[in-house]
C-alpha cells in the first residue's frame, strides 16, 4: 500500500504558513508524573504565548483520550500507540504553523524518542516537570493516587507502573521550588529565539 502513496506537491508550504503567522512552529512536550504540574504550566504558558500573538494548540488527555484515542487503555502497548498518534497529530499541527503544547505523563523513554523522531529533533522541546512523587501524591489533584494505592487502578505511573525520567530534557522544573509564573518565564526565555523566523 505505502508504495502507492505518492505525495502531492502542495504550493503552500510550512514556511509560507509560518510567514503568514510571523513565527516558527514546534512542539513543546511536557512529561512528568500525574499531578506534577504539566497541565497547569502548559496552560499558563499558552496564555502568555497567546498574549504575544503566537498561534498555539494544546493536546492533553482530555481532548485526545476521549476522542482520537478512546480505543486505548494504559497497557505498555496502548501507551505507546497513544503517544505515536499524539506525535503524528502534533506533527500535522507543527506543519500547519502552530506551536503545539502537549501535556502527557509519557513515562517511557523510547516513546519520547519516537516523538522526537516524528517531529524532528529541531522541532522538539522536552520539558520535564520533575516534581517528587510524594508531592504529587499529596496534591492528588484527581484522587487517582489514593485509588491506585487501594489497588483500584492498575498500571498507574509512579505507583504500580514505571516512570523513566529524561536524561537530557531541554528544561527541568521541580514545582516544589519554582512557581508557575517563574516556570513560564524560564520556558519563554528558552523558546523565544526558536519562535523568530
Ligand atoms: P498534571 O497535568 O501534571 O497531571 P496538574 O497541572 O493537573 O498536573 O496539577 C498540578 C497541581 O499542582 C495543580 O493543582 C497546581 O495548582 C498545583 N501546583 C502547585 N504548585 C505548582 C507549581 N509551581 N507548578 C505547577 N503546578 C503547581
Amino acid at each position: 500500500m505505502q508504495e502507492n502513496i505518492i505525495p502531492h506537491d502542495f504550493k503552500i508550504t510550512k514556511k509560507k504558513r509560518s510567514e503568514l503567522k510571523e513565527h516558527n512552529s514546534f512542539l513543546i512536550w511536557f512529561t512528568g508524573l500525574s499531578g506534577s504540574g504539566k497541565s497547569t504550566i502548559a496552560n499558563a504558558l499558552e496564555q502568555e504565548l497567546y498574549n504575544q500573538k503566537i498561534h498555539t494548540y494544546t493536546l492533553d488527555g482530555d481532548n485526545v483520550r476521549k476522542g482520537l484515542n478512546n480505543d486505548l487503555a494504559f497497557t505498555p502497548e496502548d501507551r505507546t500507540e497513544n503517544i505515536r498518534r499524539i506525535a503524528e497529530t502534533a506533527n500535522l499541527f507543527v506543519d500547519a504553523g502552530v506551536v503545539v503544547l502537549a501535556a502527557f505523563v509519557s513515562p517511557y523513554k523510547k516513546d519520547r524518542e519516537l516523538i522526537k523522531k516524528t517531529v524532528k529533533d529541531v522541532n522538539f522541546i522536552e520539558i520535564f516537570i520533575d516534581t517528587p512523587i510524594e508531592e504529587c501524591e499529596k496534591r492528588d489533584v484527581k484522587g487517582l493516587y489514593a485509588k491506585a494505592r487501594k489497588g483500584l487502578i492498575k498500571d498507574f505511573t509512579g505507583v504500580n507502573a514505571p516512570y523513566e525520567a529524561p536524561d537530557n530534557a531541554t528544561i527541568t522544573i521541580d514545582t516544589t521550588k519554582v512557581s508557575v509564573s517563574e516556570s513560564v518565564e524560564i520556558i519563554m526565555k528558552a523558546i523565544k529565539p526558536k519562535l523568530e523566523l
